[in-house]
């Protein structure tokens, strides 16, 4: 399958252990060379926009967007954004509608997207296919995933007070040991989820003064990250928890129409339709924040779920149907709009 291959051939760029396309590398400049290449293939007009990102326009319907991104992390998957873009090259090729886009910097924060935005140059449709990053799909035993929305974050930090001491003199009773709040609070920020659906949070960060062995902790500093797939539900969970955020990024929902096309083309090859928010940042979400039509397919990521390494896995024959419910959905997406 020529997907297939072409995957192999962005995985092998800069050779090494896994993908290694940072953003801004000449890695990431290889990977778009020869995916302008195979867009030239195809017989798309190549442009590159003022801020790097990649686009090849059909010449038909040139305002539906399908894409994703190049660059990965450091150490990456074979699959991560490229599966995205060979993708979309096959889907524009075979519906003969629409445009293929390559977004930079998608591992960075979106960089590629969100300037696209800022300059108010967008598309009125815009598919995405990824590999999920997650078990879901592998639990439910079926290949591929609609996405209903990508989450939304808030994050900032707890901070405990306590009375800093000497660890053998200080009588257990009457000590205010922040560390030991600490603990609580992590238990807290865990329970705050309960009942709320769809909502996680995490600790990941504990700093700890004045951090020696023999002293009671005085100070404990900890981070939180706290998501849920709508603005409600993070509000609540934000409450619960009881921080105040310094970074909150809103929930997104995909767009109904784009929904119904991948449902639908999911559904003709008889494979059951799975909905579920992304827990993880996408182009797509930029996108739909600033109000194109946006729609995500997932697909089954073998591994327990595993991304960002290179053990990242998705079977051929998982591919394939991808990349067949990915180009109905533009064929459909086209012809209803
Ligand atoms: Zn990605």
């Amino acid at each position: 399958m020529r997907v297939l291959e072409r995957l192999d051939r962005l995985y092998a760029i800069g050779g090494g252990q896994g993908a290694n396309r940072a953003s801004g590398s000449p890695e990431e400049d290889e990977a778009y060379d020869l995916a302008a290449g195979w867009m030239r293939e195809a017989s798309l007009r190549v442009e590159i926009d003022p801020d790097g990102n990649l686009l090849g326009r059909s010449g038909t319907r040139d305002d539906v967007w399908v894409g994703s991104h190049l660059d990965s992390v450091p150490q990456g998957g074979r699959f991560d954004g490229s599966l995205g873009v060979v993708a979309a090259i096959e889907a524009v090729e075979r519906e003969s509608c629409g445009s293929v886009v390559v977004f930079r910097g998608e591992e960075v924060g979106c960089v590629g997207s969100r300037a696209r935005v800022r300059r108010g140059d967008f598309p009125t449709a815009f598919l995405e296919l990824h590999v999920e990053q997650g078990p879901v799909l592998d639990a439910a035993d079926t290949p591929l995933g609609v996405v209903t929305g990508i989450v939304g974050y808030a994050r900032g930090e707890l901070v405990l007070e306590g009375r800093a001491g000497h660890a053998g003199t200080t009588p257990m009773e009457g000590r205010e040991d922040a560390l030991v709040a600490a603990a609580e609070a992590v238990l807290r920020v865990r329970d705050a989820t309960r009942g709320l659906d769809g909502a996680v949070a995490t600790v990941g960060k504990l700093d700890v003064e004045p951090g020696g062995v023999n002293v009671i902790p005085g100070r404990v500093r900890l981070s939180v990250d706290a998501r849920a797939p709508d603005a409600l539900t993070l509000d609540r969970l934000v409450a619960m928890i009881g921080f105040e955020p310094s970074q909150r990024n809103e929930p997104v929902t995909m767009n109904d129409a784009c929904i119904g096309a991948l449902c639908e083309e999911v559904s003709s090859r008889g494979l059951r339709v799975v909905e579920f928010p992304s827990g993880a940042g996408h182009d797509a979400g930029i996108l739909a924040a600033a109000g194109v039509a946006s729609g995500m397919l997932f697909v089954r990521s073998l591994n327990s779920g595993v991304s960002h390494s290179p053990d990242e896995l998705t079977s051929d024959e998982d591919v394939a149907f991808a990349v067949d419910v990915l180009a109905g959905a533009l064929g459909r997406l086209v012809s209803s709009r």
